[in-house]
């Protein structure tokens, strides 16, 4: 049987890369790393591999939740893998939703309730000032490495576009004129809080492997 050549290369391709599980659930995020990584890295989701668990997000800061989530794959598989956890913080609201966002307006981590929530909170006040804060944490070789990434922004008074998830479409980040969920995968990259903290990660891993040896 004749494999289509998409297929055989993607085989000879990943055969080389190094490959990492990410710790994630959210389908939008695995889409996000993938686009930023451009192919360097074989990005494993945890649907990929087959692990079906909820991971908890306990403890009050991003560092101790993404820490949390990478420890526990660590623990189930022995393999290289990374996570991330990611907070909106407006600063009217003392840095709220924050480590909360996901479950702002409840446990199901509803994005229209959330959104509605953070609206209803904010209300008129002119102070629309908030960023988006990403802290990864990777293990490698069994040791942990932290990397984070900020995006500043402010908040609109209604929403605005359908593409991204979670509060892209209510956050306008400094330099643009548009909401994330109004751009692009690649522009909302351009800005993105995930986009400096895997550029950072990025960077440790050449620096470890060197640009051509993933
Ligand atoms: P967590 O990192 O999965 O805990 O996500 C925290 C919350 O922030 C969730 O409600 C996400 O939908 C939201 N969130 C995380 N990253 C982004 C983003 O890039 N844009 C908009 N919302 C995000």
């Amino acid at each position: 049987m004749e494999l289509p050549e998409k297929i055989i290369f993607h085989l000879i391709t990943t055969c080389f890369m190094h490959s990492f599980i990410f710790a994630t659930n959210n389908q939008h995020k695995v889409a996000e790393i993938r686009s930023i990584l451009e192919n360097r890295f074989d990005i494993i989701s945890l649907k990929d591999a087959g692990i079906h668990i909820d991971i908890p997000e306990p403890h009050n800061t991003l560092h101790e939740n993404a820490t949390e989530k990478s420890s526990t794959i660590f623990r189930l598989t022995g393999k290289d893998c990374f996570s991330e956890d990611t907070g909106l913080e407006v600063e009217a609201l003392n840095g709220e939703p924050g480590v909360k966002s996901a479950r702002y307006a409840g446990e199901d981590g509803n994005f229209t309730n959330n959104i509605n929530k953070l609206l209803h909170e904010l209300g008129p006040n002119p102070n629309r000032k908030a960023r988006f804060r990403t802290v990864i944490s990777l293990i490698l070789n069994g040791k942990e490495f932290l990397f984070e990434g900020i995006c500043n922004g402010t908040i609109t008074e209604t929403t605005s576009g359908i593409g991204g998830f979670g509060y892209d479409p209510v956050f306008i980040p400094d330099g643009s004129n548009k909401t994330f969920a109004e751009m692009s995968m690649e522009e909302k990259n351009s800005f993105s809080h995930r986009k400096k903290a895997t550029a950072l990660l990025v960077a440790f891993l050449n620096e470890r492997y060197g640009q051509d040896k993933n």
